[in-house]
């Protein structure tokens, strides 16, 4: 741990006592599913990162894209009748991988920023329709869906909407069960479907715990949503680009959403850069006519042009190296690596199967943060992410001997910590 440097800079989410007593894990180089810290220790990335390093780090293949493009055009923006090529060549790449057919395609500037412009086109789009009512958004109580204001109220944990004053950041949001459908039925009779707007749901609930969905739960989501006239927007910000073996989520669980929320997998971390997936549904109205309305939502790295130059190299290597097929391969080696922690004093459950992605749920006496900290020393990079789970979600380019070693230090580790605990 190096406190050497850096104390100018306030982390996100960090009790930032604890952080500058105990010191920063400082990554200064990474390679494949390797990363080096700045006093020379070699860690295997476990997790790809948060979800995003879904190629592997250090790329030379990306690095030398981004160069090409910022020698050429660094970017230049794409508000009203401007744009650059990049994001154009972008959007049609994308609208051709889209499981939402004939989609229109709104580059943004991550996961939190897509979740933004979902809501608020879902809002807009039934105060259009004169359905001025129709304006709360659902989604599940142990979702993740980033921390801007829509994000922040629709994400479950109170954590993410206490201490900002009276009433959550914004109001017109409700949680239904993540596993129970029965609820958000009941939920839309309480609140009536006529002052409903959409659904957001991740297809795979990622940091909430990596939870699958039940048989039947997005069959029934979609009937409800259909029958309710509620939009259904999936945010694929951890599962899209290939994380559950397919390229997007939708695609495996049998979901028609009306929005795809997508980003870190989109450039695999090189470079911040979201793309929001509309259906003709959604977007026909915007594009006819000298009445159409206006979408004002975008920002000034909207279709950055080196962002999209990078996303363009990350697809070809997904496509060029068949890794999204891999990933689904790798999902197989995962679940039958992790079968000896079942029964493992200590584990609570183990969730894996729905996805090249596993949650080890660890016993309340078994602090997942000292695990993560020794299996750190161990040279293992884990996360510990919402109910004590320990999050597995390595790159696609991990080998079957890596997951294995993952995975017994994980087990020797819990070993040692439920020896301490009995
Ligand atoms: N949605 C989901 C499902 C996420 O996991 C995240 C981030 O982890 C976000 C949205 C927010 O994305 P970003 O951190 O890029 O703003």
């Amino acid at each position: 741990m190096s406190t050497a440097i850096g104390n100018a800079l306030w982390s996100p989410l960090a009790h930032m006592p604890s952080v500058l007593a105990g010191g920063r894990t400082i990554i200064t180089h990474g390679s494949g599913t390797h990363l080096t810290t700045d006093d020379g220790r070699e860690l295997l990335d476990a997790t790809a990162g948060l979800w995003h390093a879904n190629i592997g780090h250090g790329r030379p293949e990306i690095a030398e894209a981004a160069a090409a493009q910022l020698q050429r055009l660094e970017t230049y923006q794409s508000f009203g009748s401007f744009s650059n090529d990049v994001a154009l060549r972008l959007a049609d790449r994308l609208a051709a991988l889209s499981p939402i057919a004939d989609p229109r395609i709104i580059l943004t500037s991550g996961g939190s920023d897509g979740v933004e412009v979902a809501a608020k086109l879902a809002r807009l789009h039934w105060q259009l329709e004169g359905r001025h009512d129709k304006v709360t958004i659902l989604s599940r109580a142990d979702s993740y869906h980033g921390l801007h204001a829509f994000g922040s109220s629709l994400s479950g944990p109170d954590i993410y909407r206490d201490g900002y004053g009276p009433g959550t950041l914004v109001p017109e949001t409700a949680l239904f069960s993540s596993t129970d459908i029965d609820d958000l039925e009941r939920r839309i009779t309480e609140l009536g479907a006529d002052r409903i707007a959409a659904i957001i749901a991740e297809p795979v609930i990622g940091s909430g715990g990596i939870i699958a969905p039940p048989p039947g739960y997005f069959e029934r989501m979609q009937e409800l949503a259909r029958a309710h006239d509620i939009l259904l927007i999936a945010d694929e910000v951890v599962t899209g680009f290939g994380r559950t073996g397919r390229w997007f989520a939708v695609e495996r669980f049998g979901i028609a959403p009306d929005m795809i929320v997508t980003a870190k997998g989109i450039t695999s971390g090189y470079a911040p850069l979201g793309a929001v997936f509309v259906a003709p549904r959604l977007w026909k109205r915007f594009f006819d006519g000298p009445d159409a309305p206006i979408y004002r939502h975008g920002v000034t790295y909207s279709g950055h042009a080196t962002a999209c130059a990078i996303a363009l190299a990350n697809l070809d290597i997904l496509e060029r190296e068949n890794l999204v097929e891999r990933a689904a391969e790798l999902e197989t080696v995962l679940v039958r690596e992790l079968e000896v922690l079942r029964d493992q004093p200590g584990v609570v459950e183990v969730r894996s199967g729905a996805g090249f992605l596993a949650g080890v749920q660890l016993e309340p006496e078994i602090p997942g943060d000292r695990v993560a900290a020794v299996a750190l020393d161990r040279g293992v990079l884990l996360r510990v992410i919402r109910g004590n789970t320990i999050q597995i979600s390595p790159p696609f380019v991990v080998t079957e001997q890596e997951i294995a070693l993952i995975v017994r230090v994980l087990r020797e580790t819990i070993e040692q910590f439920a020896d301490r605990a009995r």
